[in-house]
């Protein structure tokens, strides 16, 4: 079908002829015929690259162009708000507002009310519906990215009660759910009330193979010999591809696998040099506080070599994505959270193991599902003729078992998460919360429109409904009013703060203790919540935590005694609370992660959460009689965490582009306030270590505008 011939508004139609775009794929056309276009459910699960996300775009534009209203589009992960963003940006030229926004989970934010297009992270999505903004009612399409998240044990729930509530709440918007792996994609679309568009085709063929001694033989019964000067499966596969002009992702098993397998490619493999790469690698030398990943890094990039995992930094990784696609990188050796992530393919892709460690569960095969996302980055639209996915088999048993398992597999299907007690709870809490005043009719209609009560059988959906609300009626977050359950103020405001109840009830428990509460004992309590990712604990560190537990008993006020947690569950709050402090005491983030093994990323992530965590806290001490006489402490404390130093840099860190290390440099240097850098002159703001010429002129300007 032409674009041309499409009922899009006229200016979606120039945009596509703009954009060299004459016909639909035929996924694309499949959807349009069956009524994408007339505003109904529809549920796109086809191939990467098979235009899904770029007809949501057109649809989205289409919506706000014809004044039907605003489009929000969910994603799982941050990065990937951002990229659909700078996508949407692109449409500002006619006049369309498009906004990311994530974090911040305590606000309705009213200012959205002038955005056509809201990117946003399935998570901050659901905290705005909690809020009830004025302009949820002019939502007409829902943007579903990603929709196999649905199975994921943190976000799943999230997203699945997200449409649960859209569904009880009787929304009539358009949702569009895509995804390129869901194994009972009849079944999710049933829940959705979509048509289902299920297609295998790609713009790009995609070979799937497996290599063995030498050779790659592919699904269609060819095959390619691969000469081998390293005898290494992973190396020759690399240095195949490359000598030919192509790019590899090699997909690894472990961090530690991809950092050293990276490091090996970068001396082995000869690359013609590149003054883009040396470039990149001159960028990198200064991307993160911790000085050593930054120098393993750019030696590497030098060689045209990186490796992507999650303990790199939002940037780090952005940066060497955007290498990778403008050539600069030949070679990237990641973890899967690459293949769950942006867009970026390359003409080969070598999956080294399919087998990943499991804590306490050993090595397990890989899933079906994850094994064809890594597959879908192969391929890259306007450089290759064909995209290549290349499995290692150790023997010929092995080639067979991964041409049925894997090459001819089927996606595992999508099973709901919301069984947890945890994510139940919540989710139950907050759509009493949200609504107000509800019958149990109307409890059960909202539990009726999810996926787990689909799934599972109607006597566990009971018992899991009766428990959960026997518990929030019990700790007060709920009451009963005649035929009518609705939330006390106590549980509207944990709702609002985007907390599990069990969290704001482990925050009462603490505080009504007779023990005096110090910084520990408070980076303890979060360590302790549900909702606090914990660092995971390794044999040969437990002696040691073990003995600071015991030192730490007497500032401890969530003890074994307490709650049901094991006693290794205890030692990871403490590991978690104990790098917690070390980030408020300014230890050097190099310190931290060598100390804790960690990458900058996964402090940034693990700070992000207990930020928040801390947050709620602070704002409980308004409404828990027994945290009150804490509550400066804790609001202190909350901004403590946040950005990681002693209180008198607060108003430091307020500056922009000024972090934990640059206020600490500036306050070391005598300027300990808006008012000092006001008074300085810039050369004297320059002597200070981190501040170049530039952010001394920015800083001197910011602090003439705020001081008071
Ligand atoms: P998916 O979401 O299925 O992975 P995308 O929508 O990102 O796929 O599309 C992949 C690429 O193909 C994008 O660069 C997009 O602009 C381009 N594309 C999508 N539809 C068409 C089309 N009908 N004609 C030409 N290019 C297209």
């Amino acid at each position: 079908m032409e674009i041309s011939e499409a009922p899009f508004h006229p200016v979606v139609k120039r945009l596509c002829a703009m954009k060299g775009m004459k016909s639909f794929y035929p996924p694309q056309e499949e959807a349009i015929r069956k009524g994408i276009l007339d505003g109904k459910n529809v549920l796109m699960v086809t191939q990467t690259a098979s235009g899904k996300t770029f007809l949501a775009e057109l649809i989205a534009v289409n919506n706000v162009l014809s004044g039907r209203g605003k489009t929000v589009y969910l994603t799982p992960l941050k990065a990937l708000a951002i990229e659909k963003y700078s996508d949407f940006i692109e449409y500002e030229r006619i006049g369309i507002r498009t906004i990311a926004t994530m974090g911040d989970y305590d606000s309705s934010e009213p200012m959205l009310e002038r955005y056509d297009i809201i990117v946003a992270t399935y998570e901050k999505m659901d905290s705005i519906l909690r809020h009830r903004p004025s302009w949820l009612s002019r939502v007409s399409l829902v943007i579903i990215d990603e929709i196999h998240y649905l199975d994921d044990e943190k976000r799943g729930p999230v997203l699945e009660s997200l449409i649960a509530k859209l569904k009880s709440m009787k929304s009539d918007a358009q949702i569009l759910g895509l995804s390129a792996t869901v194994g009972n994609p009849e079944e999710i679309s049933s829940w959705l009330d979509a048509e289902l568009v299920l297609s295998s085709w790609r713009p790009i063929p995609l070979k799937e193979g497996v290599y063995y001694r030498g050779k790659i033989k592919f699904s269609d019964g060819e095959e390619k010999k691969i000469s081998e000067p390293f005898s290494s499966p992973v190396l020759d596969l690399i240095n195949d591809v490359i000598s030919d002009g192509g790019q590899a992702i090699v997909f690894v098993n472990s961090r530690r696998r991809a950092v050293s397998l990276a490091q090996t490619v970068a001396k082995r493999l000869k690359m013609n040099k590149s003054s883009e790469a040396e470039e990149l690698s001159k960028l990198i030398i200064e991307s993160s506080e911790v000085q050593s990943l930054n120098e393993v890094l750019s030696e590497m990039i030098k060689n045209r070599v990186s490796f992507h995992h999650a303990g790199l930094t939002v940037e780090q990784r952005r940066m060497i994505e955007e290498g990778f696609r403008k050539g600069a990188i030949n070679v990237i050796v990641a973890t899967p959270t690459l293949a769950a992530g942006v867009n970026l393919p390359a003409r080969r892709v070598i999956i080294e193991s399919s087998e990943r460690y499991v804590a306490g569960e050993g090595n397990s095969p890989i899933k079906v599902l994850e094994y064809k996302q890594f597959a879908g980055r192969a391929g890259r639209p306007g450089y290759d003729e064909y995209g290549e996915a290349i499995l290692i088999a150790g023997d010929p048993v092995e080639v067979r078992e991964m041409f049925s398992q894997y090459i001819n597999g089927k996606p595992e299907s999508i099973y709901s998460k919301m069984g947890s007690s945890s994510a139940f709870r919540s989710h139950l809490l907050s759509y009493i919360a949200t609504l107000e005043k509800l019958r149990l009719e109307d409890i059960r209609g909202f539990v009726k429109n999810t996926l787990y009560s689909r799934q599972m059988s109607q006597e566990s959906a009971k018992k899991l409904l009766s428990d959960s609300l026997r518990f929030l009626k019990e700790k007060g977050f709920i009451e009963e009013e005649g035929k009518y359950y609705k939330a006390t103020s106590y549980g509207k405001y944990v709702s609002d703060l985007y907390i599990d109840p069990l969290s704001a009830e482990l925050v009462k428990e603490a505080f009504s203790k007779k023990k005096r509460a110090t910084d520990f004992s408070i980076m303890h309590i979060i360590a302790a919540t549900p909702d606090m990712p914990k660092l995971s604990l390794k044999k040969k560190e437990f002696a040691k935590i073990d003995a600071a537990f015991v030192e730490l008993i007497p500032e401890i006020l969530l003890g074994l005694e307490d709650r049901d947690v094991s006693y290794e569950d205890i030692l990871s709050e403490v590991k978690t609370a104990l790098f917690l402090y070390d980030w408020i005491n300014e230890v050097p983030e190099q310190e931290i992660c060598e100390k804790y093994d960690l990458g900058p990323g996964d402090v940034y992530s693990f700070i992000e959460s207990a930020a928040w965590i801390a947050y709620a806290i602070y704002k409980l001490s308004d409404v828990l009689e027994q945290a009150k006489q804490y509550s400066k402490k804790l609001e202190a404390l909350s901004y403590r965490v946040k950005y990681g130093i002693k209180e008198e840099l607060y108003e430091l860190v307020s500056i922009p582009e000024i972090g934990r290390v640059r206020a600490r440099n500036l306050y070391s240097s005598g300027f300990r306030s808006i008012e000092d850098i006001r008074k300085a002159s810039v050369n004297e703001l320059m002597r200070v270590r981190g501040i170049g010429e530039r952010l001394a002129y920015r800083i001197k300007e910011y602090a003439l505008k705020h001081s008071d």
